[in-house]
């Protein structure tokens, strides 16, 4: 696919890290051009505030970090696609869609990914990690049918009735 012309300044990654910069870039240089690019479709929301929205102490209109407004009334651009390649020499990231897209400087804001478990089954309906709105959301969907949740490691803590209309039993699984 043929190359875009792309902005002055790309960020990878909608993370707290990712849109601070991108605003920080527009305080600084009110002509640049900025895109930030994700793979979570959602604006950026404050991602330690998932477990309280979780066990129901916080409402989803609190989770975004900024205004829906945000990206429009600092004229950053904001594509939904993922970073599958990037070429440092040509000044372009490939985009999964694709697209190509070039740049003058480029910001990894990609953060970090939740450790997952190396054992049978982590692919089966209902288990999932728990880093993304998405994931909240698919577990959120399914507590009220649930009678057992498993959770595996004690990040993130398992105050899951806050949601439900009956108290699934939560057994904690952490390693020695
Ligand atoms: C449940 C939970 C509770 C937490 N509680 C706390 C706490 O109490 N205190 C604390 O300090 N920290 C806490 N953390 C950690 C904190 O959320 C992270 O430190 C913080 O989110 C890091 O921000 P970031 O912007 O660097 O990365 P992230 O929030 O990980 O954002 C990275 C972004 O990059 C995007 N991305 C990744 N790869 C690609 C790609 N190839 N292409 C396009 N986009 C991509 C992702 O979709 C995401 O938008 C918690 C995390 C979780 C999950």
């Amino acid at each position: 696919m043929a190359e875009q012309s792309g902005p002055t300044y790309l960020v990878i990654g909608n993370g707290i890290t990712g849109i601070t910069c991108a605003e920080v870039l527009r305080a600084e240089d009110a002509a640049a051009s900025i895109a930030v690019i994700a793979d979570d479709p959602f604006p950026v929301y404050y991602r330690p505030a998932l477990k309280d929205y979780l066990a129901g102490r916080v409402h989803e209109d609190k989770l975004w970090a900024r205004s829906r407004s945000f990206y429009q009334d600092h004229n950053i651009l904001f594509h939904v696609d993922r970073a599958a390649a990037i070429d440092p020499a040509k000044h372009t990231v490939r985009l999964q869609s694709g697209r190509k897209l070039n740049y003058k400087r480029l910001l990894l804001a990609n953060g970090a990914r939740s450790a997952s478990l190396n054992c049978p089954g982590t692919n089966l309906q209902g288990v999932t990690t728990l880093r993304s709105i998405a994931d909240y959301q698919q577990v959120l969907e399914r507590l009220n049918t649930v009678k057992r949740v498993v959770v595996c490691g004690s990040g993130a803590s398992p105050e899951l009735p806050g949601h439900t209309s009956s108290t699934p039993q939560c057994p904690v699984v952490r390693s020695a």
